[in-house]
């Protein structure tokens, strides 16, 4: 099919007006397509083959329009920082509408009456780090939003510096957040609230239509969820850096990519959000402000489901994620089975990975290789003596697997990526896009599709992060 013949819905319209802001997108001058993403583009059922690169330019700047598109604002609240903030909702993206169980959203198109003080304004550094970084966790297997194509223009947008404006168009099941039942909760729309948790039901949960308990059902399912989600951000390291309630997904993906990091070398305490001082979203914290934020939307659904048994099921949260890690951390060691003193070996690994400075990813994918032969893995790492009891024990350990070593490294290359997007990589193809030179970004979004791939070309990629690029904190504007 072709992008002109694409039509979409928007059943987000058909609720009271109280959920949206009606509003057309904002074009930038002189639009230029930066890239566009064959992966995303079949997700609409769109032939790659077929597509017409002018017409897509259009419609990220909304100088075209989508068939059956009515352009709108999402209104939603949010606890930023631990603190409420009664009035967010989409100061820069506007929802196009749905096709296939995707909706359709521009980001950086301009003022809605959500804006406050913002300009409704994406640059294109934060442009493309959101449109790679989805690209990259949808590579890595992580729940995400995705991105379609993103544009850069002659736009000059103020920030700590001007900036190019940009656009991307991105995608999710769903775009409600935590803080969009907050919003009716704590206006004591109860009436609006239910609404919403229906919406979401049909939209995302459709096989909890017609169950005892929906709102309950759906409520211990999206704990679920995010307590997954959040065990796979800690077993690649990634920091996300803005975990308000508004940045958290309803249906438990990563969406709202800001100043967020891939580690590069481990440090428990990491932040990668510059103006975060206390370390509220630091990466050890992110478990916990998961739960902390769960408890916000059990708060807020409590007009609509006895808070008891939400408790209940927000209890199981911690066995959610506790379960999932493992899991992910014993496929990252090859250990094919169970073993009860599975986490002690991975808590002293994780200490060892500390004190030795080691560089997460680049060790983990050396290991998926490691046949007894230590010269490599003791190379990584400041403490030496440390590794090398460690490496003891793993080996007693692997001992117990019932599976070939051939078949631990081939399972380990398919767990471990070789290529994650850290800061420094993703800054290299920002410097050379403000130039005028797409070329990187287009480059890295096949690494990032395709992580566990060898990509020789790209192995500089791979290696250790230099010195003076480790662990940068970023700011939050954007
Ligand atoms: P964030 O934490 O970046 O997801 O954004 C928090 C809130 O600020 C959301 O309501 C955003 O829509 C809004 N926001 C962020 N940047 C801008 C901007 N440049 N213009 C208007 N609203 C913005
Ligand atoms: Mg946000």
């Amino acid at each position: 099919m072709k992008l002109s013949n694409l039509t979409l819905s928007t059943p987000y319209l058909s609720l009271d007006p109280i959920f949206y802001h009606e509003v057309a997108p904002a074009p930038l001058k002189n639009p230029k397509l930066v890239s566009h993403n064959l992966e995303a583009i079949k997700l609409l059922g769109l032939d790659p083959n077929d597509l017409n690169l002018t017409e897509l330019e259009k419609l990220l700047n909304g100088t075209l329009q989508f068939k059956g598109s009515r352009p709108y604002a999402m209104c939603y609240a949010g606890h930023q920082f631990g603190y409420y903030v009664q009035r967010l909702g989409d100061g820069r993206a506007i929802n196009l509408g749905s096709v296939k169980g995707w909706n359709l959203q521009l980001k950086g198109s301009g003022q809605t009456r959500y804006s406050r003080q913002g300009d409704g304004r994406a640059v294109l550094r934060s442009s493309i780090r959101e449109y790679l970084m989805s690209e990259a966790m949808y590579g890595l297997g992580i729940p995400t939003s995705r991105a379609l194509a993103i544009i850069s223009s002659d736009e000059k947008v103020a920030r700590e510096r001007w900036e190019h404006g940009a656009i991307v168009l991105r995608l999710a099941p769903s775009w409600i957040r935590f803080g969009s039942f907050e919003y009716f909760f704590h206006t004591n729309r109860h009436k609006e609230l239910e609404t919403l948790a229906d919406f979401l039901l049909h939209e995302s949960f459709p096989e909890f239509v017609g169950v005892e308990d929906p709102y309950l059902t759906m409520f211990g399912s999206i704990v679920k969820r995010t307590a997954e989600l959040i065990a796979q951000w800690q077993s690649v390291g990634f920091n996300h850096g803005v975990m308000n309630t508004d940045n958290m997904s309803a249906i438990g993906i990563t969406i709202d990519y800001g100043p967020f990091a891939f580690m590069d070398t481990f440090e428990s305490d990491y932040i990668c959000n510059h103006t975060d001082t206390q370390g509220r979203y630091s990466y050890n914290n992110q478990p916990r402000i998961g739960y902390w934020n769960l408890e916000r939307l059990a708060h807020a659904l409590s007009p609509l489901v006895t808070p008891e048994k939400l408790k209940t099921e927000l209890d199981r949260y911690g066995d959610y994620f506790t379960t999932r890690l493992m899991e992910l951390l014993r496929a990252k060691l090859g250990l094919d089975t169970p073993h009860e003193n599975d986490s002690d070996l991975l808590r002293a690994l994780f200490t060892l990975m500390e004190n030795g400075r080691i560089d997460m990813t680049p060790f983990f994918r050396t290991l998926s290789r490691y046949d007894g032969n230590r010269d490599t893995l003791l190379s990584l790492t400041l403490a030496p003596n440390q590794l090398n009891e460690w490496l003891d024990q793993y080996d007693e350990r692997l001992s117990l697997n019932s599976s070939s070593v051939e078949k631990r490294h081939q399972q380990m290359l398919r767990t471990n990526p070789k290529y994650i997007l850290k800061n420094y990589i993703l800054q290299e193809a920002i410097e050379a896009a403000e130039k005028g030179d797409f070329s990187l970004v287009n480059d890295l979004l096949k690494l990032a599709q395709n992580p566990y791939d060898e990509h020789e070309l790209f192995d500089r990629y791979a290696g250790i992060t230099p010195p003076e690029h480790k662990n940068l904190k970023l700011s939050c504007s954007s």
